[in-house]
């Protein structure tokens, strides 16, 4: 193997070794590189956990902040300089209300809702905008389905830098609002998903100034995603929990989350070798991981997507077969769920727990219930859900069976005539 340059340690990144290819293994500095120039393979970053070991511990990390920054050493960015909103250290609730309900024992709710624009995104952006801040791009890019366009326009005008951002012009409308509102420059394009990526993938040649986060600096970009494990570990006392069931769009958020695992343990913050199962969730509409482990195949043909769960609605997932490789090694499943299933998800959700969740969230919820069921989530395993992204952005989904009770007159007597409260003997 090459040897790693020592430009990291000048630039402040002590524990970053540098960046290395998924698929034959060459290693590259950590610079603006995203693809392996002999097999274009994806980069990823390589850090000294030997370093990080002796340096980290439970108790420096408990006095950091409150945000996925505590987890710094473990991040290929910052602390110093990031662009910093306040993404992460969201709340792990147990779930015994809708444990009950799916026959579970133990169950936790990671709330990625109450993240700085409603999603998990914030944590990947926030990365990767201090990465890109840190290589001296100016402009913050990104091909989005609805929250990386909320997280990167919020993100770069706390920066201070421009955004460019593009979205399928068919996006919920909540979605469109509040990106554009924080006034940089959104793009909708006649297409879907897909075809924006593969815009944007052609934008970061022809504009090379501009970081878009999850194309040209998605190396660093997808290291955020960790910090969901990070957080599930260190919330339940420093424990891996036996079951995680995460939702897929590009399945990056799954592999690294499961990435994250192991690396409590390589450098000691979780004692012996966590076994989580990993299961993956996903919309009828575009499930082509789930149809992958279905047919037992370990490549990933694409889809048009369709459906109501559009933040997943990625036809052609970049890190799909890795997402199902990890899935499989580490004993889970990755399911779909209808349209309806995914409604049923959201109220479920909301009526058993508080917590309202967009529809990826009722992807999670409804592939839960059907794992349950099935016996691949088991009873007795302590299980936690990932809910992504806030319910407040896709109402209309629920908005036709979400309505008033009762619309009366403000009198006592239409009241009692309502019927409404006929559960008070
Ligand atoms: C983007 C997104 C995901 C999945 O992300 P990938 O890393 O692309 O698989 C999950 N939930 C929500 C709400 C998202 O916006
Ligand atoms: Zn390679």
């Amino acid at each position: 193997m090459v040897p790693m340059p020592e430009t990291m340690r000048r630039q402040g990144l002590p524990f970053v070794e540098g960046l290395r290819c998924r698929e034959c293994a060459r290693s590259y500095p950590a610079e603006a590189l995203h693809v392996c120039e002999w097999c274009f393979g994806p980069l990823e970053v390589v850090y000294d956990y030997e370093a990080i070991a002796a340096s980290v511990s439970r108790e420096r990390i408990a006095a950091g902040p409150k945000s996925i920054w505590r987890y710094a050493d473990l991040l290929p960015a910052g602390p110093e300089g990031a662009v910093d909103l306040g993404a992460g250290f969201t709340p792990l609730l147990r779930a015994d209300h809708l444990a009950a309900e799916l026959g579970l024992s133990e169950l936790w709710l990671k709330n990625d809702t109450v993240n700085p624009t409603g999603s998990f995104k914030d944590r990947v952006v926030s990365v990767a905008l201090t990465r890109a801040r840190e290589l001296g791009f100016k402009v913050a890019a990104c091909a989005s389905t609805g929250n990386l366009a909320n997280a990167v326009a919020a993100h770069a005008a706390r920066a201070g830098m421009r955004s460019v951002v593009f979205i399928p012009a068919d996006l919920e409308l909540p979605k469109v609002v509040t990106t554009a509102v924080f006034g940089g420059t959104l793009v909708a394009l006649e297409g879907n998903y897909d075809d924006v990526n593969r815009l944007c993938a052609e934008l970061a040649s022809e504009y090379p100034t501009w970081a878009f986060v999850n194309v040209n600096v998605r190396s660093y970009y997808a290291e955020g995603s960790k910090t969901l494990a990070f957080e599930v570990a260190e919330q339940l006392g420093w424990r891996a929990p036996d079951h995680v069931v995460i939702p897929v769009a590009s399945g990056s958020q799954l592999t690294k989350v499961a990435k994250g695992f192991r690396e409590l343990s390589k450098v000691g913050l979780i004692d012996g070798e966590p076994r989580v199962r990993i299961s993956g969730a996903q919309a009828d509409g575009c499930a082509p991981v789930a149809q992958a482990f279905e047919a037992g195949a370990s490549f990933v043909r694409p889809v048009k997507p369709s459906g109501i769960a559009k933040s997943l609605a990625i036809g052609n997932p970049a890190d799909g077969a890795y997402a199902l490789e990890e899935v499989r090694k580490s004993g889970g499943a990755v399911a779909s769920v209808s349209d309806a299933e995914v409604i049923e998800g959201i109220r479920l959700l909301a009526r058993t727990e508080g917590i309202f969740a967009e529809t990826a969230g009722g992807v999670t919820i409804g592939v839960l219930a059907k794992l349950a069921a099935s016996g691949v989530v088991k009873p007795n395993e302590k299980v936690v859900a990932l809910i992504t992204g806030n319910g407040l952005k896709t109402v209309d989904a629920v908005a036709s069976q979400c309505q008033p009770t009762a619309t009366i007159e403000p009198t006592l007597e239409a009241f009692q005539a309502a019927g409404v409260a006929d559960w008070q003997a």
